[in-house]
């Protein structure tokens, strides 16, 4: 028997309590299921995966290389080793925060780090405030902590962005927390310095917790790079910052993410991570530091990559600017096009049905809106060569005016 039927025919397992409502992550599904069909000879073209398609800079690489020559091939501190923590510590403290090495905690991209704030923040009975559209993890994250993710739509004639009125509107008392995240993905909105300090004093003046994904900080069209939650924070006793640096620096394989946060909270997410995946991979780390560190080279190659991103952004937004009905929401950072292809009612999921259409007739992978609680809508990503990005974006035009023929 071979062992794939030998797992079918197992009736043992059932799903934990933990993760019965668990859904499995539709950005990656999408990314793999565009992988599999490509590795089947089909020439789909993958507009799905919101991951840079450039090389890590030759520097990072050769850096870690030395590394491992060197001898980082064995267990580090599990927070991650001092000189990385001092390089995200200095950086940050450039930034406007205060900032030291115990505040940083160096994890397994930064999903992990997302997922160890949220699971030593929330728990049972507290709800956290997520502005919707946000990027598929978060509503689970927060649900692995046995929290209730709250989502709180964003106004559609203001790039769906929220404001604080509406979050004051989902709050309860047991509101704990609110996720942040601009540039967002997956609608390319940025919130501007005035806009994010607005968020920000309304969640000090109620003591919530603020989670500030900044993960595209480096990739945004106007103000480069945008505002960081640090520049703005009146206080940081409860703001965790996230990055990392797989989208800045083309990094995402090699998995190393930060939390910046108050000393107590960094002990927390440092023992919790002590039982799951102790430190990030130690060459990684020693590829980070050299991103870090290494300015000249660093800032020359973040250029480099953010004008590709908006050259590819501008060639986009001149094809769907033919089509003035096709709602989108303007791109101003990150690498992704939200673009409003039915009805937000997830009964019909209009954009499950139109990402299903794309790629099974004309070949280009995206991803549904419902992973972002916003079924009438599609995310595109246009972090793909500039010719399947225009080519994708003119097929995604041409099943639009056929759905609406
Ligand atoms: N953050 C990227 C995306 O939204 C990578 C995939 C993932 O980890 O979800 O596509």
């Amino acid at each position: 028997m071979s062992l794939l039927a030998g797992h079918r025919a197992n009736r043992a397992f059932a799903p934990s309590s933990n993760i019965a409502q668990l859904r499995e992550s539709a950005t990656i599904a999408v990314s793999a299921r565009a992988k599999a069909l490509r590795a089947a000879g089909r020439p789909v073209i993958d507009l799905g995966a919101g991951e840079p398609d450039f090389d890590t800079p030759e520097f990072i690489r050769r850096a870690a290389q030395r590394a491992i020559d060197a001898g980082a091939t064995r267990y580090t501190a599990t927070e991650g080793i001092l000189p990385l923590r001092e390089a995200i510590a200095r950086r940050a403290t450039e930034m406007g925060g205060d900032v030291a090495p115990a505040h940083v905690v160096v994890s397994t991209g930064s999903k992990q780090s997302l997922f160890n704030a949220c699971f030593c923040l929330f728990g049972e009975g507290d709800e956290v405030l997520i502005p919707t559209p946000s990027w598929t993890s978060y509503y689970e994250m927060v649900a692995l902590a046995r929290a209730t993710p709250v989502p709180v739509y964003g106004d559609a004639a203001a790039g769906l962005k929220v404001t604080p009125s509406m979050l004051e509107a989902a709050a309860t008392d047991r509101t704990r927390g609110v996720m942040l995240n601009s540039p967002c993905n997956p609608t390319g909105a940025v919130y501007t310095r005035d806009e994010l300090a607005a968020l920000i004093e309304c969640a000090d003046e109620r003591g919530w917790w603020v989670i500030s994904d900044e993960i595209y900080r480096a990739i945004s069209y106007g103000n480069t790079p945008a505002t960081s939650a640090l520049e703005v924070a009146p206080s940081a006793e409860r703001l965790v910052l996230v990055d990392g640096v797989a989208k800045a620096y083309a990094m995402t394989g090699w998995r190393i993410g930060w939390t910046i946060a108050p000393r107590e909270l960094a002990s927390a997410m440092t023992a919790l991570q002590s039982h799951t995946t102790s430190n990030a991979a130690a060459p990684s780390q020693h590829a980070a530091l050299a991103a870090l560190t290494n300015r000249e080279a660093a800032d020359a190659s973040i250029s480099a990559m953010v004008a590709e991103f908006r050259r590819r952004r501008d060639a986009v937004v001149a094809v769907v600017q033919g089509e003035p009905d096709l709602e989108i929401v303007e791109p101003e950072g990150a690498f992704y096009l939200f673009a409003r292809v039915g009805e937000d009612d997830p009964s019909r999921d209009d954009g499950a049905r139109f990402a299903r259409r794309l790629l099974e007739e004309h070949e280009v992978a995206i991803v549904p809106g419902s992973a972002f609680l916003t079924p009438g809508w599609v995310r595109m990503s246009y972090a793909a060569p500039i010719d399947d990005v225009i080519e994708g974006t003119r097929r995604l035009v041409r099943l639009w005016r056929e759905t609406r023929a």
